[in-house]
Parts: structure tokens; C-alpha cells; sequence
């Protein structure tokens, strides 16, 4: 049982020595004390699933008994020194993480955030190419440092401060708002025009999400990635694809969300989901686009460390071992199937999106006009809080409910997710 001080306390030091930016969901905050793979704890020892995984970053369970095993032993046996030493950890979990990627997509750096990789990815992309100008999707997000927030397109984390440069915000090809339904191919067009007209005809690359994320779990049109890819190459650009919630078999089908359009980029960048909660990050990209930091010198300091690497490592083969990418695929189908049929029953809900354990259910006014009910959407996460469910919530407006768990969710929870939703839903 949990012996720390009480939830009262914890709120009053957290208002007071912590950032004043720091929002919690609900209006009663929830404090966690404990989890396990699914499911989490209060301070109370009340139990709640966990259909948000920490914002998609518990890829194989909260404490896996395997992560945990081998960050303890790691930790016992040396914990730092950086790369100026050979170390087995590092190279062993290169080799391992590289070989689950397509293509020539060989070589890897260990950074400890998505918004570093997102950034190192960005300098890469311009020094290999010698433009500047970078391509990135409205309603993205790829990170809070300076670079990355330039990038990210929604006002909400969008500081008043200079940020980026040289990014041009294409048309999201998002198939439900978007003019262009699901036809990749036409909201292709948008990146040709942006290339030839606010560009001086050469780009360093194009950066998007295989699914957004914070946008909503918002899929990418059909086709619109192999149509896009071949433009940005045609331009002298890099394909970036950020994997950071996507990848290790989260949407089911495949591995790696990019999978899904059936392109193979020139970088990838992996957060969140690599580590399991372990501040652990990745690059990947081909020798010949790695030779570009060869260079200068290139460092950083925990980036690679034996303890994060021993986790990531860990994280591969438990998605091997336990059939991670298959069970996401069968659960997140039989989740969407659940929430269509919720989607028959209640106006409220606009649509139903996304792949495996990466769904979207978006709530509207009226089904014609799409008007974000965000009040409902608020009304709605309250009450499932309450029936033991903590739900994620996105989209500019925060009428998008993400359900992303812990990829170790079976079917029993799918159920009880839904029939939560369902009463949840009808209360409203
Ligand atoms: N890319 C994506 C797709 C993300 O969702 C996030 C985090 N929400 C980031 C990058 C940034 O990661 P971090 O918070 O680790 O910097």
C-alpha cells in the first residue's frame, strides 16, 4: 500500500514548487501511485484501466516484469560513462532495433526525447540536403524545443517566442475534415504548389506522423505518403517519418506506421512507445545520411546510456515474445468494432478512426456541420474516471478521445472499455 504523503499534500507542493503550465485531466486531479501492465493505481489502491498508456508511451505494460528485470540488472552493473567508452549495450541494441527497420535504414542515435530526435532529424535533413526549408502537416505535433515547437502546427502549444524557420505547413490530409475526403493523391497537390511557390524549388524534407497523435489520432489520407515522398525526393528532400507514438507494432498491421502507405523513409524517429517510460529516443536513417554529422563532433550526454538501452532492448523482445503487434491488431479490431457499433447508437459521436491500438473517436454537435463537443467530450472522460476507465483526450478543440493503452490490453478490457463508454455516452 502506498505510504507517501497524502494526495492533498502532493497537490499543494506540485501548485507550488512546479510549473504553473502544468495541467492534469479532471477536475478532481487523479494521483497514481503504482501500475501494472494495463492497469493503474490509485493512492487509495483503487485500480482504473488504462486506456491512455501515459500519452502512448507504455508500449508493453506498466512495469513489465522484463523491463524491469533488465534496467535492475543494468543499473546494478554500471549505470554511465557515454559513448567516449565502448559499451555492448548501445551497440547490441543499434544492431537489434536497426534490423527491425526496412530498407537501409542501418544506422541509429540514442537521444532521450522526441523533440531531440525530431530536432536532430531536422539538422540532418538540411545538412545532407543544403536547403532549409522543411515540410510538415498542419495539426501535427513533434515537440516542445524551439525547433520542434516551430514545426509542431497547433496554436495550443505555440508560444509567443521565435520558433523554427524555414517550415511550411501543408494541407493535413485528414479524411474526415478535410476537403478531399480520403484521397491522398489530391491533398498531395497542396505539398507540388507549396514546393513551387514558397520554397526556392528545393527542401531539406518533409516530417509527419504516420497517424497524428496530439492532433486527434488522425490517420493520413490514402496513397498520400508514396505520392508525397516521390515530390519531396523530386525537390532534393528527406522523408522523415516521426514514429514517436506509432511504431512497435501499436497500429497492428505493421511494425512501423509508415509501413501502412507502403513508403520506406530516409529517417525515422522513435520516442514514447521504444522505451516504455525509460527517457529513451531514437534516430535511425542510412550511412549515407548519417555521414552528414561526421562532419562536426556530435554528443550528448545520457543519449545511449547502458541503462536505457538495456530497457529498449528488453522492450524489442517482449514485443517479439509476447506478440505485441499481433494482439494490438486483434484487440484494436475488435475495439473498433465495439465503437462503430456505439457510433450507430449515439449522435454524439462523429467518427471513428485509426489502426490497432491507435484509435480516434471524435465528438461532434451535430454529425452535418462536425462542431466539436468539447463540453460533452470533458463530461464524458469525468464520468469514465469514475467508472475505473482513464481515457486520453486530443484534437485543437479536445473533442477527440484517443484510446491508445498499454499494448498488453485483451479483449475482457476491450469490453469493459466499451460498455463504460456505452453508459458513459448515455448518461450524457
Ligand atoms: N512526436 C510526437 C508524434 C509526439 O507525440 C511527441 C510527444 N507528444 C513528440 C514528438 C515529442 O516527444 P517528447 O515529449 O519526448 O519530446
Amino acid at each position: 500500500p502506498y505510504e507517501g504523503p497524502p494526495k492533498e499534500e502532493v497537490y499543494a507542493l506540485r501548485k507550488k514548487f512546479l510549473s504553473p503550465a502544468l495541467f492534469h485531466h479532471f477536475k478532481d486531479p487523479i494521483m497514481i501511485t503504482e501500475g501494472k501492465m494495463q492497469y493503474l493505481f490509485d493512492e487509495r489502491g483503487r485500480r482504473y484501466l488504462d486506456a491512455f498508456a501515459g500519452i502512448v508511451t507504455v508500449s508493453v505494460g506498466h512495469c513489465h516484469p522484463k523491463v524491469v528485470s533488465a534496467v535492475q540488472q543494468q543499473s546494478a552493473l554500471l549505470q554511465h560513462t557515454t559513448t567516449i567508452y565502448l559499451n555492448n549495450q548501445i551497440t547490441e541494441y543499434a544492431k537489434e532495433l536497426t534490423d527491425r527497420l526496412p530498407g537501409n535504414l542501418k544506422v541509429a542515435y540514442f537521444v532521450n526525447s522526441g523533440s531531440e530526435a525530431n530536432d536532430m532529424a531536422l539538422m540532418m535533413a538540411r545538412l545532407y540536403s543544403g536547403n532549409y526549408d522543411v515540410l510538415a502537416l498542419r495539426n501535427c505535433y513533434h515537440g516542445m524545443s524551439e525547433g520542434t515547437m516551430g514545426v509542431t502546427a497547433h496554436s495550443t502549444w505555440k508560444f509567443n517566442v521565435p520558433q523554427g524557420f524555414g517550415i511550411r505547413h501543408v494541407l493535413n490530409p485528414n479524411p474526415y475534415t478535410g476537403n478531399f475526403g480520403n484521397d491522398g493523391a489530391k491533398y498531395a497537390e497542396d505539398v507540388r504548389d507549396v514546393i513551387s511557390t514558397c520554397t526556392p524549388g528545393g527542401v531539406a524534407g518533409f516530417i509527419a506522423e504516420t497517424i497524428q497523435g496530439v492532433g486527434g489520432s488522425v490517420p493520413l489520407a490514402d496513397g498520400y505518403l508514396p505520392a508525397v515522398y516521390d515530390m519531396v525526393r523530386e525537390a532534393g528532400g528527406l522523408c522523415i517519418a516521426d514514429e514517436v507514438q506509432t511504431g512497435f507494432g501499436r497500429t497492428g498491421t505493421n511494425y512501423w506506421g509508415f509501413q501502412n502507405q507502403a513508403v520506406v523513409p530516409d529517417i525515422v524517429t522513435m520516442a514514447k512507445g521504444i522505451g516504455n517510460g525509460l527517457p529513451l529516443a531514437a534516430v535511425v536513417t542510412t550511412p549515407e545520411v548519417a555521414q552528414v554529422l561526421a562532419q562536426r563532433l556530435h554528443f550528448n550526454t545520457y543519449g545511449g546510456n547502458p541503462v536505457c538501452c538495456a530497457g529498449g532492448r528488453a522492450v524489442l523482445r517482449v514485443v517479439d515474445e509476447d506478440g505485441i503487434q499481433a494482439n494490438a491488431a486483434k484487440v484494436g479490431n475488435l475495439l473498433l468494432e465495439r465503437l462503430h457499433a456505439l457510433k450507430e447508437k449515439h449522435d454524439v459521436i462523429g467518427d471513428v478512426r485509426g489502426q490497432g491500438l491507435m484509435l480516434g473517436v471524435e465528438m461532434v454537435k451535430d454529425r452535418a456541420s462536425k462542431q466539436p463537443a468539447t463540453a460533452e467530450t470533458a463530461q464524458v472522460m469525468e464520468r469514465l474516471r469514475e467508472l475505473g476507465v482513464l481515457i486520453g483526450k486530443g484534437g485543437l478543440r479536445g473533442n477527440v478521445f484517443r484510446i491508445k493503452p498499454p499494448m498488453c490490453l485483451t479483449t475482457a478490457d476491450a469490453e469493459f472499455l466499451t460498455e463504460a463508454f456505452d453508459l458513459a455516452l448515455s448518461e450524457l
